[in-house]
């Protein structure tokens, strides 16, 4: 292991981030390394990282799997640690530079909390840690110090573009949204969407749960919730426009209406590795954008089916409080759903909006209720798939 390599702990390392930002590491000639790999089920994979990037830890995080598998591949200097508590040991050695949480889902949020309480420096690749737990995570971070560096795509834009001013200075943001693969079918046309259909996104390559999301909106209805909690900006001042391209991941406009984007191919490696490298910018290995070639960006606003999935994100914004973590939940829980051929995919928003409408509000909740919140919210789309 080389000792002046920024050490990267990759928690979600056999996800569609975790591929990239072993691809960013591979290619960064020793200036970082792989300290720390984590999955949850894919543990064949597991090892084959482990074997090319020589980890000092990996993490199964499925207990009872992970004792059914055979662990001999593994490298004899990786230890391997299991369950929550070996990505909370983990999080906590003194060596781990950059904690990236990548681990889906609000299972992520446990392990982000606690890599904060240890004063990391954390790449935020999970949106719903932040969605679930805006307020309690951003003020965790700014009483330990702790750096809170943005993965997700358009959120990477914003914070590249707010260097071009002062924070007084931002009239708004602006969140681009590739408005998924089905912004142009009827109404009648998306009742028949199936999951095939919907794992099928036009730009991205990315897993399940987010390229539905994609689909849905509702992707972009949880970055303005991410948004909102990541940079303190009001919900009203930020926008979303649809750019079906995905070259501009998205704006900052300043009060005197000049517009900083940031700009280049859509490879989730750029984000991943200016947030590994942050505050510095090195030569890497994302696709670049080629000036020889003509190209146009599109943008358009959202249409008013696209703009219902929209108002969920700028109502839990607006309200805080649990409002996150059941928008978050309800959704997780509605995807599953989807994906189990239990729900339709235009039923997904609707029983979103009815959960969150049904749920006893708390405007400053403790980080116990927020997780009680989510369990409720998931529960409640059962009982809407099966009505
Ligand atoms: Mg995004």
């Amino acid at each position: 292991m080389n000792n002046t390599a920024k050490q990267i702990a990759v928690l979600g390392s056999t996800g569609s981030i975790g591929h990239n930002a072993l691809e960013v590491i591979a290619a960064s000639n020793g200036r970082l390394q792989a300290c720390a790999l984590s999955a949850h089920t894919r543990f064949a994979e597991l090892v084959q990282q482990a074997r090319q990037h020589r980890p000092r830890w990996v993490i199964a995080s499925h207990e009872r799997q992970a004792a059914a598998f055979d662990w001999s591949d593994l490298p004899e200097e990786t230890e391997l640690l299991l369950g929550s508590s070996g990505l909370a040991q983990v999080v906590a050695q003194p060596s781990v530079d950059v904690v990236l949480a990548a681990i889906m889902g609000s299972a992520g949020l446990e392990s982000t909390w606690q890599a904060l309480e240890h004063k990391k420096t954390v790449a935020i690749a999970n949106k719903e840690a932040l969605v679930a737990a805006g307020p309690l995570v951003t003020q965790l971070a700014a009483a330990q110090g702790a750096q809170l560096l943005p993965v997700d795509s358009e959120h990477s834009a914003i914070f590249q573009a707010l260097q071009a001013g002062r924070p007084a200075e931002v009239e708004r943001l602006v969140l681009t949204a590739s408005g998924g693969p089905f912004r142009h079918l009827s109404t009648e046309e998306l009742k028949a969407v199936t999951v095939a259909e919907a794992l099928e996104h036009p730009v991205w390559k990315m897993g399940p749960k987010i390229t539905v999301d994609s689909a849905t909106m509702m992707n972009k209805a949880l970055e303005i919730v991410e948004a909102h909690w990541l940079f303190g900006i009001a919900p009203e001042c930020i926008d979303v426009v649809i750019h079906p391209q995905s070259i501009v991941h998205s704006l900052v406009e300043y009060v005197d209406g000049a517009v900083v984007a940031q700009l280049s191919p859509p490879d989730m490696r750029l984000p991943i590795q200016y947030a590994l490298y942050y505050p510095e910018r090195v030569a890497g290995v994302a696709e670049r954008l080629d000036w020889k070639q003509a190209f146009s960006c599109e943008f358009e606003p959202p249409t008013p089916r696209q703009q219902v999935a929209l108002d969920l994100g700028y109502q839990c914004a607006q309200a805080g409080g649990t409002s996150g973590a059941v928008l978050n939940a309800a959704n997780e829980a509605a995807v599953g759903a989807f994906l189990a051929g239990e729900l339709h995919f235009t039923e997904i928003v609707p029983a979103c909006q009815s959960v969150l409408e049904a749920h006893a509000f708390v405007a400053a909740p403790t980080l116990s209720q927020l997780i009680a919140m989510d369990r409720w919210a998931r529960e409640e789309i059962l009982n809407w798939v099966c009505t």
